[in-house]
């Protein structure tokens, strides 16, 4: 299988000779190659993207959106061959590619879909004049994908995207090149002109070829803080528009009164879905000292039921992590907590056989990690671990625990359990994060903004919110009477 440039409607090589070799993590057998983009190719979906903007930009609001939901339509008519590709790619479980990674694209296909005609500017009753504003397109934009969740990212960025009338580039991870491709076959599929939706394939140095392209212009980035500050460095040369999700160190607080079912599947689904590689977990997870020994027991119990295995297999709940170098990073925050003084209490090892007895030794695989005897200063409860390690820190009363959870330089994500619906509130409003929820951990509708404060990121994705981000704003004055002149 070749994974290769998607430019001006067809799959194309592209002009460079570099390749390599895309595994899948599971087993660490090769899917197939993909072709790194060089600038030729740049230039080549930049001219075909500029193209496309030229009339997309004059369709009506009404024109862009059935596009758009047209193709949210034909993902979810193929559901099952690109939950398989996604699961092949990224290691996670067919259980959750199938109910999560593709509808939450198809989602916002449809949210942004429905709303496109809806984008519009205000009107100003002025003194013999009136005003009026006009949300404009940009242009051809560009959004650069993290790994965990390709298809979910690529539409999540091109969907206001293209609903706003810009065109879109896209990179993916070079670690997850395959279902951008398909999102691209989908626009051509649902009518899309011809270069209205570019797929480059290539590492950070195509992001870079994108970032400094004097003709994008904009960039939404979702990835690590250092590639953030790396983007935001590169686009304030020319003062380039940027939006970037990046990564986070999130609180779980469950205080005494919570539901602590609720509580522990909360925390669970807070560090273990995706094998713990979601940017929002809430891997500092603070229990309040009464009930942090009920909640330890029964979080040890459920966490040691949790099926790791092949990932294809639909009874398996946690897949393979993305690569060979990743596992091992995340293996040695797991040594560094063992030798910081932490105590691990589950997990963190490398499973030889799956939950059904199969040979996994040759993927990606860990067993989920619970780390207690934690200290808020310990590197992995600071450090954005990315992988499937939680660490437990024990509390006494809501002022202390909100200093706490606010003590990180990362503001994405936060979460708070309890049953006093006052109590709920008054701490949500006091953390230091973007996106939040009370009794609940991850969920993110598409009717809801998502984003972070502090280093966590710049702008917001999905949601009426995310409009702003792919708009400017012309203002219109119109005379209704003479111009009063001095001269
Ligand atoms: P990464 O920063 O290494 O790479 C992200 C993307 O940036 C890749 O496509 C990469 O090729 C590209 N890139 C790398 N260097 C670049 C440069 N100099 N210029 C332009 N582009 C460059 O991140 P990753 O390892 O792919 O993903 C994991 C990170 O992403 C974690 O920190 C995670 O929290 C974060 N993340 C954030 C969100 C969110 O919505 N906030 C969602 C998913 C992942």
């Amino acid at each position: 299988m070749a994974y290769t440039q998607f430019i001006d409607g067809e799959l194309t090589a592209g002009a460079n000779r570099e390749s390599w070799i895309n595994y899948n993590p599971a087993n660490n057998t090769p899917l197939g190659e993909v072709f790194q983009a060089n600038a030729q190719d740049i230039e080549a979906a930049v001219g075909s993207a500029e193209k496309a903007f030229h009339d997309w930009r004059t369709k009506t609001g009404a024109e862009r959106g059935r596009v758009l939901v047209k193709a949210a339509e034909i993902l979810r008519s193929r559901l099952e061959q690109i939950a398989l590709l996604e699961t092949q790619d990224v290691g996670k479980p067919i259980s959750e590619s199938l109910a999560v990674d593709i509808s939450s694209a198809a989602d916002a296909l449809e949210y942004f879909g429905g709303i496109a005609a809806g984008i519009h500017g205000e009107y100003v009753d002025l003194k013999n004049a009136f005003g009026y504003t006009r949300p404009e397109p940009l242009g051809v934009c560009a959004g650069i994908g993290a790994w965990n969740y390709p298809i979910q990212i690529a539409a999540w960025k091109a969907a206001p995207a293209l609903a706003c009338g810009n065109a879109m580039i896209f990179k993916p991870s070079e670690l997850t090149p395959v279902t951008a491709l398909e999102l691209a076959k989908a626009f051509m599929e649902a009518g899309a002109p011809r270069g209205l939706f570019n797929v480059v394939q290539g590492d950070g140095r195509v992001g870079a070829m994108l970032t400094d392209h004097p003709r994008i212009a904009k960039i939404s980035l979702t990835g690590s803080v250092a590639t953030g500050k790396k983007i935001f460095a590169g686009a304030a040369s020319q003062l380039k528009r940027v939006t970037l999700e990046l990564g986070g160190k999130s609180p779980l607080i469950i205080f005494e009164d919570a539901d602590l079912q609720n509580a522990v599947s909360a925390a669970l689904l807070a560090n273990f879905y995706t094998q713990g590689e979601v940017c929002s977990n809430g891997t500092r997870v603070f229990v309040q000292r009464k009930i942090y020994d009920a909640f330890l027991m029964q979080l040890k119990e459920r966490t040691e039921k949790i099926r790791v295995g092949d990932p294809t297999d639909p009874d398996t709940h946690m897949g393979a992590v993305i690569s060979t170098a990743h596992l091992e990073k995340i293996i040695r925050f797991i040594d560094a907590g063992k030798a910081a003084g932490a105590t691990l209490l589950t997990g963190g090892s490398r499973p030889g056989k799956d939950f059904k007895g199969r040979d996994i030794s040759s993927g990606n695989f860990l067993t989920p990690a619970i780390f207690t005897d934690c200290d808020d200063a310990m590197e992995i409860c600071k450090e954005e671990i990315f992988g499937p390690v939680l660490s437990i820190l024990c509390f006494d009363t809501e002022e202390e625990v909100i200093e706490r959870a606010n003590n990180s330089a990362y503001g994405l994500a936060a979460g708070v359990f309890t049953n006093d619906i006052k109590r709920g509130h008054r701490v949500i409003h006091q953390l230091q994060a973007g996106t939040c929820w009370i009794n609940n951990y991850n969920i993110t509708p598409i009717e809801l903004p998502f984003g972070g404060y502090k280093q966590s990121g710049l702008g917001r994705e999905n949601s009426l919110a995310a409009i702003q981000y792919y708009t400017q704003l012309k203002s219109v004055y119109v005379e209704l009477g003479n111009v009063e002149s001095p001269y």
